[in-house]
């Protein structure tokens, strides 16, 4: 019987921190990788048994074999462990093996039907449920299932936020939908919240730094993949990291203070994390832009045009400027910012062209 709520844990004053492998790969993968976590602190064990891939061939996960690998981690180490789950027949295992928690991934929270299922599947089952967002954009969906799920009186449910789909390459896998995020936190504020930030990021490289985004926008938790030798992963490998480089990671995240009472809500930090927030964007639409140049680059070079194209990048810093004084910002300090970007996307065309001619 759940008796307090596990995926909340703020009034304890740390995050609630779920890892573990992308997939159940071996009996020895996840009891060697369990224990390093356990050595680290880590008191919640993820790991795929089905997992629900995009393009057939992939690794499709162990199946229910895998479920006896979980409980002894539950039984050796005392360790909690969750799974996602899609089906029916998935609930009906993992709570057979013990499963503590179990989570609806992106691609299952987009389909209503299965959802609904899962809803049926689930009803009065004592343990707490979390939803991914769905792979679009959409809050209704999310809200939707969520909806779905709390009919079934389950023990708690919590969300988390993995990120969306983008046809657009960027620097992330999923990006992050901050203010999709933000909104479901202000549509049912008493939902717990937690980020993924292993399939936001898609590299091992940028887990730490949106981790720290989740933190500063005060979600209730993280879920990390790790995986004792992720190189050698049988999915999502880049994105792995050891339990040594978890346990770096979390050293190096910053906790913020919950608002002392009697604070107003706008303080610094808030302003702060949503600046955090638009840089982020600034950057990442560089980069798309960034790629664009290079189409741009290999048109001209089949239609041997000039690189600098003197009258669209004088008619263009005209109508930024123009733009920019009737919005109230210093049309100098745009322009600077254009000039800037321009020659940077010219150096990035010549490198191309240049390379491709050599
Ligand atoms: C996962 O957590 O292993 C997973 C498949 O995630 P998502 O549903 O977010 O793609
Ligand atoms: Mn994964």
């Amino acid at each position: 019987m759940i008796t307090q709520a596990v995926i909340r844990r703020k009034s304890e004053g740390k995050p609630l921190l779920i890892a573990g492998p992308c997939s159940a790969e071996t009996e020895e993968q996840v009891m060697q990788t369990a224990v390093l976590l356990q050595k680290i602190g880590i008191d919640w064990f993820r790991a795929g048994i089905w997992k629900p891939r995009t393009r057939p061939g992939s690794f499709e996960g162990v199946g229910s074999v895998g479920l006896p690998w979980l409980k002894r981690v539950n039984e050796e180490l005392g360790m909690k462990t969750t799974v996602e789950v899609a089906t029916t027949q998935h609930v009906e295992d993992a709570l057979r093996y013990g499963i503590d928690m179990v989570w609806i991934g992106a691609r299952t929270t987009a389909n209503p039907f299965a959802v609904q299922e899962l809803a049926n599947a689930l009803s009065g089952v004592n343990i707490p449920v979390m939803i991914k967002n769905p792979v679009n954009p959409d809050v209704s969906l999310w809200l939707g299932a969520i909806e779905r799920i709390e009919k079934s009186n389950v023990g708690e449910i919590g969300a988390i936020h993995r990120g969306v789909s983008q046809f657009e390459k960027s620097m992330y896998r999923n990006k992050p939908e901050w203010q999709m995020a933000l909104e479901l936190k202000k549509q049912r504020p008493a939902i717990p919240l937690i980020c993924d930030p292993s399939h936001i990021a898609g590299n091992r490289e940028l887990i730490e730094q949106v981790a720290q985004m989740a933190l500063e926008l005060k979600m209730d938790g993280l879920m990390i993949e790790t995986h004792v030798n992720p190189d050698y992963a049988w999915s999502d490998a880049a994105q792995q990291v050891t339990p040594d480089q978890l346990s770096h990671i979390i050293q190096r995240l910053v906790c913020k203070q919950e608002l002392p009472d009697g604070v107003a809500l706008h303080t610094i930090d808030e302003l702060r994390n949503s600046i955090n927030y638009i840089d982020q964007q600034l950057i990442d639409l560089l980069s798309y832009r960034m790629q664009i140049v290079g189409e741009i680059a290999q048109f001209k070079k089949l239609h041997k045009m000039t690189i600098f194209q003197e009258e669209r990048w004088n008619a263009l810093s005209e109508k930024h400027k123009e733009t920019a004084a009737r919005i109230g910002l210093n049309p100098e300090f745009v322009y600077q910012i254009f000039k800037e970007i321009h020659l940077a996307s010219i150096d990035k065309q010549t490198d191309i062209i240049n390379k491709k001619s050599e």
